[in-house]
């Protein structure tokens, strides 16, 4: 028998997290032998210790393979390595990698993300990507500017695209329009303030086909008790949608946001995260296996989050 992989996840809380059935199910599937742990490190005094602890053990070749999310995707920064050049421009590691000792923070919800985009966009969103004559080039709007919305921002601009970010903090969209403009220096990224988005992308010379929500409105509470926000949308109160517009929400629990439900409402086509979720996973099980993960696998095991997938339901 090959070697047995010790796999996991850092973040808090981490209660009812997909990450272990995604990643069991492909290694199962690839008749490979390991286990896909759950760290909690609460954020506070000791998370820093916490971390190293965890960080020593990769070190040490205890742990093979490890996944970072919330709160952790750029605490765990300084503890590592080196970083990606992709990592390194988001600001954000979701993936660490160990290589004889050393260890390098990756991020794979950027491609994961793309990826799925052009899953469920189909042929015309795929023909839109990558298109990088003016006149062509896909107009997206992101609400949010943390942690995913940087990966989904540096995503969109790698594959061409002109790209409107909105925060409900417009300091929190200006920062992430600031860092972004090394690594992609002559690339159309305006900062907006949420509360001020319709008004500016009706002023625009080219309406956006694509809005993908990267906040986390409309998750289900990360805790027993707080599902308080799960009836919450990012998008204003009362306003319309840009017509025509494809809707991708980054949450997937639940399957159903309360945005995607209003898109539908809309006429809209719209797709929530589990794509992305599952092809994020994906990359990181091939980057720590160098081996091909079956997406089939992973796909089924989380199949009852589902929900109604990219296609567009009757208004
Ligand atoms: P984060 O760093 O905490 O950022 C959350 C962002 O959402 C912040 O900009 C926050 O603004 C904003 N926000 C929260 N509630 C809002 C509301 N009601 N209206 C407007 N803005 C609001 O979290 P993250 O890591 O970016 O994750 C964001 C979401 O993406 C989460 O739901 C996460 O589960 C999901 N995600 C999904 C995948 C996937 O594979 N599908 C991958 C990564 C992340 P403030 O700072 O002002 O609070």
């Amino acid at each position: 028998m090959g070697e047995s992989y010790s796999l996991g996840l850092i973040g808090y809380p981490l209660l009812h997290s997909l990450s272990p059935r995604l990643h069991m199910a492909a290694l199962r599937q690839m008749a490979l032998a390991g286990d896909y742990r759950l760290y909690p490190v609460e954020p506070g005094v000791h998370a820093t210790r916490d971390l190293s602890r965890l960080m020593e053990r990769a070190r040490a070749g205890e742990i093979h393979g490890l996944n970072v999310t919330i709160p952790h995707k750029q605490t765990v920064i300084p503890l590592l390595d080196d970083l990606t050049p992709q990592a390194s421009a988001i600001g954000a590691v979701n993936t660490i990698l160990v290589r004889d000792g050393y260890l390098v923070g990756d991020n794979t919800d950027a491609p994961g993300f793309l990826s799925d985009l052009q899953r469920v966009m189909g042929e015309g969103g795929i023909g839109m990507l990558g298109r990088t004559e003016a006149a062509h080039r896909m107009v997206a709007l992101v609400l949010g500017a943390g942690g995913a919305a940087r990966a989904v921002v540096y995503a969109l601009l790698a594959a061409g695209c002109e790209v409107i970010v909105a925060a409900r903090r417009f300091e929190q969209a200006e920062a992430l329009q600031q860092s972004f403009q090394i690594s992609f220096p002559g690339a159309y990224l305006l900062a907006v303030s949420l509360q001020n988005v319709n008004p500016t992308i009706h002023n625009l010379p080219s309406a956006p086909t694509l809005l993908v929500n990267a906040t986390s409105a409309g998750m289900l509470g990360r805790t027993e008790s707080a599902h308080r926000d799960v009836e919450t949308s990012p998008w204003p109160d009362g306003q319309p949608f840009p017509g025509g517009i494809f809707v991708y929400d980054l949450v997937y629990k639940p399957p159903e946001t309360a945005l995607l439900r209003a898109a539908r409402r809309a006429g809209l086509h719209a797709s929530n995260g589990l794509g992305m979720l599952v092809e994020q996973a994906a990359l990181a099980l091939e980057k720590w296996t160098g081996q091909s993960v079956p997406r089939q696998a992973m796909a089924q095991a989380v199949a009852e989050f589902a929900g109604h997938g990219p296609m567009k339901n009757s208004p």
